[in-house]
């Protein structure tokens, strides 16, 4: 079957045929295989990707020896569920030996469950409701934080859920700041901060937009929750193992209370968790009625997933993968500033480590309001002629795109002589201006 067929059939059964709505395409495109940086669909075609499974693949696809590892490591075991695995404890032992805040660990399947757990802790801690969250920033599709993404430029400054069916009562008690704006934190702090239970922020905007928490934001972060005994979390879902063992945190010096991590640990198998200080992880052990946390999952800690983890943190760093990964990283985004340079265009490239984003804006933006003044469809067609050209790139508008361990510099030098090219093409169409 072909491409089209298979989208028409899957959509007689799947609602829309996409089993997660953010891979939807242009055109549907049904992928049949994956090796190191490149997917292949069932009409033959081969594209090389920059997507890297939303930031869960970092050794590259289908990665031989990472395979052979997870098969190893869990042979002779499959879900049991009752008891405990070695297996469990191996990896808890790693994440807590590298990542900064981790004086405790529990295993989950995916980053929204890793979320929801730890706004659900924090709430226990505290004896508290509100939470706090960024603008733009994406924490997973549960209720307590399923508000203000992609918020459209005229809804800013409203709560705005993202999907219909999202219960009121918990949208109520998440307020929404702007990045970056310690002010306007500061502020919120002083006069709330003993009513709210836990601040989550991506430490590095990767859903949208690809700009850091600025040094004085972070520490204002810090010091204000502290200050108001309120839980800190970092949601390290796109930064934690993909830029470092520790961590965004291990990196900028932040040790948050709670940390949510998942995607890059495992390789792209089903693994996510949640990680902190003892004194409040401990509320997922044995506590008196009324005071324990519940945590549980059938799939929580599978064997083969747990077994991904192990294997994807020793070969990162027998590879020296990070070195690596940041090396890619700036290949690109200094080849696409050069591409930039000579069409002549006002555009911003952006990103950190193997993330790397194109923003068709003069200035570099450090918040969601400053950067959803761009055109939407310019960055969708920008995204769609690359597509045509071979170089699959996250579908949305304002999204980021991902390198693993299995491009080499002909992929990137590749894609910014397409970028290039596409750029110009732009400018040709007259949907964009050259200087
Ligand atoms: N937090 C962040 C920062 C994420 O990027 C994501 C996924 N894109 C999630 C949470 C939710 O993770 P999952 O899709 O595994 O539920």
């Amino acid at each position: 079957m072909k491409n089209q067929q298979i989208g028409e059939r899957n959509a007689r059964y799947i609602p829309g045929g996409y089993s997660s709505q953010a891979r939807r395409l242009k055109d549907p495109i049904a992928f049949v295989s994956a090796k190191g940086s490149r997917v292949t669909d069932a009409e033959g075609r081969t594209f090389t990707d920059h997507n890297s499974a939303f930031g869960a693949i970092i050794l590259g696809h289908c990665h031989d020896e990472h395979m052979r590892r997870v098969a190893e490591l869990s042979r002779g075991i499959d879900q049991i569920g009752l008891g405990m695995t070695t297996l469990e404890g191996d990896l808890a032992e790693l994440v807590c030996t590298h990542v900064p805040s981790a004086e405790r660990v529990n295993f989950c399947c995916s980053g929204t469950e890793a979320t929801f757990h730890a706004i659900r802790l924090a709430r226990a801690a505290t004896g508290r409701r509100y939470i706090v969250k960024f603008q733009g920033a994406y924490h997973g599709w549960h209720d307590y934080v399923a508000v203000n993404f992609v918020t459209p430029r005229a809804d800013l400054g409203k709560i705005t859920p993202f999907s219909a069916g999202t219960l009121d009562l918990a949208t109520e008690a998440t307020l929404v700041l702007t990045f970056n704006d310690v002010a306007g934190f500061k502020a919120l702090m002083r006069e709330r901060g003993h009513e709210i239970a836990a601040v989550i922020i991506e430490p590095v905007m990767h859903n949208v937009g690809g700009f850091a928490a600025n040094d004085a934001f972070l520490k204002t972060l810090r010091e204000e929750s502290s200050r108001s005994g309120t839980v800190l979390i970092f949601d390290e879902i796109i930064t934690g193992f993909r830029h470092a063992l520790g961590g965004y945190q291990s990196l900028c010096g932040i040790t948050p209370d709670l940390t949510t991590f998942g995607k890059a640990i495992a390789n792209g198998y089903p693994l996510a968790g949640v990680c902190g200080r003892e004194d409040i992880m401990r509320r997922l052990g044995p506590m008196p009625t009324g005071e324990g946390v519940f945590f549980g999952g059938t799939y929580n800690a599978f064997p083969p997933s747990v077994a991904a983890g192990i294997a994807t943190i020793s070969l990162l760093k027998e590879l020296d993968g990070y070195t690596r990964l940041f090396a890619l990283g700036d290949r690109m985004r200094h080849g696409l500033a050069g591409a930039i340079e000579r069409t002549g265009i006002q555009a911003r490239v952006a990103g950190f480590g193997s993330i790397w984003m194109l923003h068709f804006i003069e200035r570099d933006p450090h918040s969601y309001e400053e950067l959803v003044i761009q055109d939407a469809d310019l960055d969708m067609r920008f995204r769609a002629m690359m597509l045509d050209r071979g170089h699959l790139l996250a579908p949305q508008a304002l999204r980021r795109m991902t390198l693993n361990l299995a491009h080499t510099e002909a992929d990137i030098d590749a894609t910014v002589a397409a970028a290039e090219e596409v750029l110009s093409e732009l400018v040709r169409m007259q949907l964009l201006e050259s200087a």
